[in-house]
């Protein structure tokens, strides 16, 4: 299978008057073509610096090092003039809280030709895009002449997505797209992006987020962040079903099912906290909350294993295997 993009020992940090936040710290991951990849942690795990790193790094971001190889071209080198070339027709973003950045005092067609300008391509012809856009969305025509705030949060998400899809990028990264929206119009919206990979309106997508729930309904692959790295990867259902890494076993214990009483049973959730990424602790940066924890774990960092051709765990657990 080909890979569109491939992160080989990824770092991404913040300035800070206190030093470096170490966010992204040393990543590999790679995303095939045609296939949808879901990123999962906690609140600061550092999955959300990785995805607008990719797209849109600014001050106080900076990549530190490693590669970042899209389609050939090392993401963390490029010059800005060739990022923006890139931006839209080849990679897009739809970044946290889009929903609500789209300022109420634009009309979707003004959107549009700022977009055209940028891209320096005729706006009739965005604009005609755009329809054919919303149309397999699901929206209708008129929407183009509308404001955003005359839209409902569904409506709107779906105008971010047709906006972010306009040129059929080859990667589409969307971070956090359905937090915001009810569980009905999320499931719709989450069906929505199987349908733009699946009729090749764009190649892959990179979802973040933190819900298992959403992620398991369209996602192929799982990657799993704790504390700026990726602790396991491998095939979603594989995943969930076996989850090796303590940290993911935690995660899926964590999710409440219906129909269970948890006034009676508690649910299990995973003690403590995580680390601060200015100064994490030596060794695996789970130790602290891991009930499997040993000396070894303290002192040093484990390596990533590979299991079954592609299915990686970052644990000293399995380095005897
Ligand atoms: Fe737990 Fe050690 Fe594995 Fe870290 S390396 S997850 S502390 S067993």
């Amino acid at each position: 299978m080909d890979m569109i993009l491939e992160l080989d020992d990824y770092r991404v940090y913040y300035k800070t008057l206190s030093g470096y936040v170490k966010a992204v710290d040393g990543v590999n991951l790679s995303v095939a073509e045609h296939e949808i990849i879901g990123l999962i942690g906690e609140s600061g795990c550092g999955k959300s610096t990785l995805a607008l790193s990719l797209a849109l790094p600014k001050p106080p971001m900076k990549i530190m090092g490693g590669k970042a190889n899209f389609l050939g071209i090392d993401l963390t080198r490029i010059p800005w003039k060739k990022r923006r070339e890139i931006l839209l027709s080849k990679l897009s973003i739809i970044p946290q809280y889009a929903l609500d950045s789209l300022p109420v005092i634009k009309k979707i067609r003004d959107f549009l030709r700022d977009i055209a300008r940028d891209k320096g391509v005729d706006e009739e012809k965005v604009f005609e895009r755009f329809k054919e856009r919303i149309n397999f969305i699901g929206l209708p025509r008129e929407v183009i002449d509308m404001y955003p705030i005359e839209l409902s949060g569904g409506m709107r998400q779906r105008v971010v997505i047709a906006l972010a899809t306009l040129f059929s990028p080859a990667l589409l990264i969307a971070d956090e797209p359905t937090s915001a929206l009810d569980v009905t119009t999320q499931r719709h919206v989450l069906e929505l992006f199987s349908e733009l990979r699946d009729n090749n309106i764009v190649g892959s997508i990179i979802f973040v987020t933190h819900d298992i729930a959403s992620v398991r309904q369209i996602a192929d692959k799982l990657a799993v962040m704790y504390a700026g790295k990726v602790v396991e990867y491998g095939d979603l259902e594989e995943v969930i079903r076996e989850p090796l890494h303590p940290y993911t076993r935690g995660l899926i214990k964590a999710v409440p099912t219906l129909g269970i009483n948890y006034k009676k049973k508690r649910l299990k959730g995973l003690a403590g906290s995580p680390p601060s990424l200015l100064n994490p602790p030596p060794g695996c940066r789970f130790a602290p909350r891991c009930p499997y924890a040993r000396e070894e774990c303290r002192i040093n960092d484990p390596p990533t294993i590979v299991l079954d051709g592609y299915r990686t765990v970052k644990c000293w657990l399995y380095t005897r295997r």
